[in-house]
């Protein structure tokens, strides 16, 4: 993406990726009340500068979490 800035050094040499583990982080709301939740992976850029990592976004819409 382009005009990304590291907010913690300021370059701009930015990776994108997501956010996982071998099980696989997900957000899940804690509004929602019904059995099986819906999640949604989480994207994350880093900086291959000073190495951090920053604005965490859901891979899915938002609303689509809590619409029923
Ligand atoms: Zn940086």
């Amino acid at each position: 993406m382009e005009g990304k800035k590291c907010p913690k050094c300021g370059s701009e040499d930015i990776l994108n990726g997501s956010l996982s583990s071998p099980y696989g982080f997900t957000f899940t709301p804690n509004s929602q009340d019904r059995l099986f939740k819906k999640s949604s992976f989480i994207l994350c850029s880093a900086c291959k500068d000073c190495g951090a990592v920053f604005d965490f976004t859901l891979s899915d819409q938002p609303n689509k979490l809590t619409n029923r």
